[in-house]
């Protein structure tokens, strides 16, 4: 039986996958999913790889939150103030 964390390094090795799809992948929380991204991003930095993100981006005018290193979704665009914003994709990147 694995663990949460070690389906969802594999889901993660697999293809992008925002933390709504984790979720419901593994039937826990999104804000849980948020926890263990920021543990599987620190057990790959140590062994030299890394979780890559490809940020969250506002749908109304385009604005990229690539200053952004938290993993749970920013809920406002700070140029439009829209809430209609394309989630963060997650994957395991080696390089
Ligand atoms: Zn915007």
């Amino acid at each position: 039986m694995k663990t949460v964390r070690q389906q969802m390094m594999a889901l993660l090795a697999g293809s992008e996958q925002s933390a709504a799809e984790l979720a419901s992948a593994l039937q826990v929380k999104e804000k849980e999913v948020c926890e263990h991204l920021a543990h599987i991003s620190r057990s790959l930095s140590a062994a030299g790889r890394k979780l890559g993100m490809r940020p969250s981006t506002c749908r109304k005018c385009g604005y990229v939150f690539a200053d952004r290193r938290r993993f749970t979704r920013p809920s406002r665009c700070p140029r439009c103030k829209s809430t209609f914003l394309e989630e963060p994709l997650f994957r395991i990147s080696d390089d």
